[in-house]
């Protein structure tokens, strides 16, 4: 692996440090208060091609390769989570999963609107009752002539009130284990479809995060985004690339809080000297600038693997892990770098932890990385 970055890859990484410094980094603190990122946020985001990465161009993509979209997603999450999280989503989750699984009209009716930001996509797996095992999911699609009937709840839904289509995973068979579910492209205007809002989120919380609910939604049956029952494939497929966009986030957190950390050092002054001459302040700065390394480096070997054809969805677990709890411990001791003004939201500190905690949680949970790595290593599955 060639770890230099190729002149194209710089320019995409320019690219989009400018935009966040420009769009993104002068908002981020007054949308995580008002609680709602600004929705014009998503067409600027698609005018500059950051929603259409690694898509094909003849769906509106904007094509690059896996490492480019770490870079980006990098340096979305280093200026507001909440907005990498939409690009992590409406791109990473559905329109990258419709272009690897979707028919040729599924591909022309949804990815030219995601990638361009007309439309968001939001992705439907987690219900109320069901979490760590998806599989066990309950909501349920009913065959009905050429129509399905969905009944059902999803939880925690990302985009989900923003969203114009949902790609959602519901039980259309009684096939045993995971092989009844299927999965469907859901416009968020179908009757029977309705939402909510959930609020008081510790972080994210510029984000939209819904619950949504199927009462007797009907939907044609070549909204089926796969085969029927192969619809758990589909959705592993897309949380295995879905995890290292996830970790590119999480380097992106830990970087802002190396920057914030290293400036306020060389800024503050404690017992006659800048605290950036004490010992145990260059040990909070050391630990995090390895955590930012490390979690960078095995995030790009998997956009590495994915750019050369390889199996990946084993280093995307690790990356995620692995930069998860970094980011959560990097943005930790940049507060203990700022003492007591790290408590309160004028400085950064405070709001780059509350982002990166739920990343240990969403899109499989660091026990749940830990037992699908540990299966891989063993041969045995402790789920
Ligand atoms: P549970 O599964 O109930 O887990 C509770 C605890 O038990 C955890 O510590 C877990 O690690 C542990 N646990 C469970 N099973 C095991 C086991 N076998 N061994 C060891 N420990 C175990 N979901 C979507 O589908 N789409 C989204 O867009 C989306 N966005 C989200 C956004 C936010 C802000 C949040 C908070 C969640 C989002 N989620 C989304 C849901 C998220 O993926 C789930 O919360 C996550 O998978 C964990 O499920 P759970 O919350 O039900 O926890």
């Amino acid at each position: 692996m060639d770890l230099e970055l190729s002149d194209e890859q710089e320019a995409v990484r320019r690219l989009a440090r400018d935009f966040v410094r420009r769009e993104v980094t002068p908002h981020a603190a007054a949308w995580d208060r008002a609680e709602e990122v600004d929705r014009g946020i998503v067409k600027k985001l698609g005018e500059v091609g950051f929603l259409g990465l690694t898509i094909d161009e003849t769906y509106g993509g904007s094509g690059g390769d896996h490492l480019a979209y770490c870079l980006v997603t990098e340096e979305l999450g280093r200026g507001d989570s909440s907005v990498r999280g939409i690009v992590s989503v409406s791109l990473g989750l559905v329109a990258k999963t419709i272009a690897a699984w979707g028919t040729e009209e599924q591909k022309r009716t949804w990815l030219p609107g995601l990638t361009s930001g007309e439309h968001v996509g939001c992705f439907g797996l987690t219900e109320p009752g069901t979490g760590s095992d998806a599989g066990s999911l309950a909501t349920r699609a009913v065959r009905d002539g050429d129509e399905y009937v969905i009944d059902g709840s999803k939880m925690f839904i990302t985009n989900g009130t923003w969203a114009d289509v949902v790609l959602q995973f519901a039980r259309s068979t009684d096939a045993p284990g995971h092989k009844g579910v299927s999965a469907f492209l859901v416009p968020t205007d179908t009757p029977g479809l309705t939402r909510r809002a959930v609020h008081g989120k510790l972080g994210l919380r510029g984000q939209a995060t819904a619950e949504l609910v199927f009462d007797g939604v009907r939907v044609p049956a070549s909204a089926m985004l796969g085969e029927e029952g192969k619809g758990f494939s589909v959705a592993m497929s897309a949380l295995a690339k879905g995890r290292m966009s996830v970790a590119a986030g999480c380097v992106g957190i830990a970087q802002a809080a190396l920057d914030a950390a290293v400036a306020y050092a060389g800024e503050r002054e404690q017992f006659g000297k800048p605290i950036a001459g004490h010992q145990l302040v260059q040990e909070l700065i050391s630990d995090i600038a390895v955590d930012v390394d490390a979690a960078r480096l095995l995030t790009w070997r998997v956009a590495d693997l994915i750019d050369r054809g390889k199996p990946f969805a084993v280093e995307s677990s690790k990356a995620k892990l692995f930069a998860s709890e970094a980011a959560v411990r990097a943005a930790n001791n940049a507060l203990q770098v700022f003492g007591g003004y790290g408590y309160i939201d004028e400085y950064p500190a405070g709001k780059l932890l509350r982002d990166a905690r739920v990343m240990t949680l969403y899109e499989g949970t660091s026990q749940i990385q830990k037992l699908v790595i540990g299966r891989a290593l063993t041969g045995v599955s402790a789920f």
